[in-house]
Order: C-alpha cells, then structure tokens, then sequence
C-alpha cells in the first residue's frame, strides 16, 4: 500500500530508518517519551521561566509518560508576562516574532518567538498536508494575507509553491463577491480559509448558479468549524472538505485531516497533545472531551511545556481508516467558556453555530450580549431571512425557555452588502457587552 503524505511526512520528521514502512503507534509514542523529557532538560537549563518552574525535576531521571503528565502545567499568562523568560536560545537567533492580541482578553499581547528552524518545519508540514488537497500545477486561493513574515498565510503560500502548486493570497476576505471574482479569474482548483469566510464564498457561489465540479478541495482552518459549515460548503461547492486545527503559540500547523470525515491527525512529534480535566487536572480517557494541553518537544528557542490552551477537544478512539499511527483529534474543538448565561441557562457559541449556520439564506453573523438581549448581526439578502433566524433561535430549547420566561429578547439586524459580520481574522466568540 503506498504510503500517505502524512506519514511520509511522520517518517522524515523522525528520521524513521525504515522509509517504507511507518513506526507504529507504539513507536511514535516512545519517540515521544525520549523528546519530551529532552525538551524538558533542555528548558530547565537554559531558560529563567523554566528553571524556576520545573526546579524540583531531576533532570537525569528517567522520564515516562505517566512522570511526564504530573509535570506543572503553565497558562497563557506565563507567556503574556514574560515571553523572553521562556526564550532558550539568545535573541540572535530568533527569526520572527508573532504578536498575538487575543480578542476578549486584557493585558499584553502574547508575544511568540520562533526560530528558523520553527517556520521550516511548519512550512514542511503544511505542504505535505495540502498535497491531499492539492496537485502541482494546480492553484489554491489563500483567504488570508500572504506577505505577512511568520504569518500562516505567507507560511502557507511558501508551503504550497513548494509542492509545485500556485498559491494565490486573496488577502483578508472583506467582500465575498469580490472574492468569489478573485477565485474565479485565478481558475482556482483548491480555497483555504476560515470556515466563516468560505462559508460566504460559497452562498456566493450557490447564489450564482457556478457548477460544483469546478473547485476540488477545501481546507477549513483558523477558528472553529461548525459541521454545518461543513456541510454547506461541500453542497455548493460539491467538493472534499479538510478541516485543520492549529495555534500560533505552537507554530500553527497541529492536526489535519487526511481525507473528508476522517479527523485530524495531529502533528505527533512537534505537538504533544494531552486531554485533562480541567477541575481536576487528572488526564482523561481517549474518546472524552477536556482540556487540550500542549507540549512542543521539538522546539529550541521558545518550547512549551504542558501548556493549557484553554480550548476543549478530544482524541478519537481506534485507528484512522488510512492506517496512520498518528492520533486524531476530533474536528470539534471549542472555546472552554464559549457561552453566556441568558437566563434560563447557557448558550454557546457551538450550538448558535449549527443552528443558525443551517438556516437558508444566512450567510454570516455576529452575535453580542447585554444584559437581556441577545443582538445578531446577520448577513444575507434573501426575503424572509429575519423570520427564519427568529425561529431558530427560538427552537433552541434554553433560548426558547428563556424568551417565554420573559428573561431573553432577541433582536436581529440584516447585512446585505456581502461583508463578513466580523471583520477581519478575529476569532469568533459571543461578545458580551
Ligand atoms: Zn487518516
């Protein structure tokens, strides 16, 4: 059987002997176990963060993955506070620096170093992830700018060039007309972006009539994706569907699908995933949701130790119909307090995703919080659209209880010009006003 990109990819990236035959589960997981406590040696050594932090480890024990799971955790405050205490090399050999203003949140931005060696082997990675969706000689169409250094766009457009594919930056999408146009006079053949935006890019390209044959892959990546994004897309663009999940702070590519459905198998040796309740900090079983908490082993400059992401996800149980020792995530990963208390209970931002991203003719939406009133921003031009975005919200069982018990009311404005309802790449949430 001819082996898949992604373990081509697993085999360079831990210098596996056996070029034909891909280590096994087992295998990654004891590489792993060497790497992680290297990473730890490594940061305790060299780094003023982590020598405090993990002052109690003794650094020439043993390390077993059980050992490795009672290490302390750190926050995004540890990096928010102090980016350059993290840091295990000198600044010299830094190569970029990635700001990151988390919305919602107050305090420094995070700041992310990252050596040269960092971007290449994001750069390696997503290019052996997009040769699933897309052939030399054929063009993708990047929903993101493409120019900026360290960026995931300008890592993508390098990745794509390489694997002999055009890469086209649309830049940030402001107007899906204009980018439907954009996708249209490239003769794209593959369209990477949020799910928020290619969701508008294909009401575009349904409202128009454009045949389904014509665009043959899509990646989903950035922020969340709702399944019923998912779904729309693959209707009116009658194409496959890969989702990716990533985060700057581990240098972005984390886990891509290997074919539609499938979820994603994470990047094993540039991102330790463990799943732990997040009360309890105790480990949880694979196939139970909790807290993502990542480790980097392979980073040198800026390496994270069991950092908590503050998302919630899950390993999917058994192995990937590909037959690839890499573990997977399960495609729905969410914000840990993505809803709101509205009175009679909590909404979240997952279930106003796959209620309303259902509804005909809605496009977009932004949604905000005061008080009493749940305000939508809605995008769409189809008569009746207001009325359809009324009733499902109502036939969401805490939404419907809460507006009866007089607690909720809802009000929705209409956007017809064709404008993502939130500007630029921001990550979606539910704004409290
Ligand atoms: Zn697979």
């Amino acid at each position: 059987m001819a082996l898949s990109f992604l373990d081509q990819w697993l085999i360079r990236r831990m210098k596996w002997p056996d070029a034909t035959v891909p280590p096994t589960s087992e295998e990654v997981r004891d590489w792993q176990c060497h790497r992680l406590r290297d990473v730890v040696v490594h940061a305790r050594a060299n780094s003023p963060f982590y020598a405090r932090h993990l002052s109690d480890i003794d650094p020439s024990a043993s390390c077993s993955m059980s050992d490795f799971s009672h290490l302390p955790m750190m926050t995004p405050d540890d990096v928010r506070n102090g980016p350059e205490q993290l840091l295990c090399v000198s600044q010299d050999e830094i190569f970029r620096v990635v700001t990151l203003q988390s919305s919602g949140t107050t305090g420094p931005p995070k700041r992310i170093f990252h050596t040269e060696d960092d971007l290449e082997a994001t750069v390696d990675y997503f290019g052996w992830g997009m040769s699933n969706l897309v052939e030399s000689g054929q063009t993708a169409l990047v929903l993101m700018p493409g120019d900026r250094p360290g960026g995931v766009g300008k890592l993508l457009m390098d990745a794509l060039t390489r694997t002999g594919a055009r890469a086209v930056a649309h830049g940030v999408m402001e107007n899906s007309d204009a980018a439907l146009d954009h996708c249209l006079n490239e003769g794209a053949d593959c369209i990477v972006g949020s799910a928020a935006h290619v969701n508008m890019l294909a009401c575009a390209w349904e409202k128009r009539g454009l045949p389904k044959d014509r665009i043959r892959s899509v990646l989903l990546c950035w922020d969340v994706t709702p399944i019923a994004i998912v779904r729309n897309v693959e209707r009116a663009l009658g194409c496959q569907v890969f989702r990716h999940w990533g985060m700057i702070e581990t240098g972005l590519g984390g886990a891509v699908e290997c074919s539609p459905g499938s979820g994603l198998h994470l990047r094993e040796t540039d991102v330790f995933m463990e799943i732990i309740d997040p009360e309890s900090g105790e480990l949880v079983p694979d196939g139970t949701f909790g807290e993502m908490v990542v480790t980097t082993p392979l980073r040198r400059g800026m390496p994270l130790i069991r950092y908590r992401t503050g998302d919630m996800g899950r390993i999917l149980t058994g192995l990937c119909r590909c037959g690839s020792p890499l573990r997977r995530l399960d495609p729905l990963v969410y914000r840990m307090g993505d809803g709101v208390d509205i009175g009679s209970g909590l909404l979240t931002l997952r279930e106003l995703n796959e209620a309303l991203y259902i509804v005909p003719g809605l496009e977009d939406f932004s949604v905000s919080f005061n008080d009493r009133v749940l305000s939508f921003r809605v995008c769409g031009n189809d008569a009746g659209l207001l009325q359809r975005v009324q009733l499902a919200m109502e036939h969401i069982p805490v939404v419907g209880q809460s507006i009866v018990s007089g607690a909720l009311e809802i009000s929705i404005n209409i956007n017809r010009n064709g404008t993502p309802a939130v500007p630029g790449l921001g990550k979606r949430r539910i704004q409290i006003d």
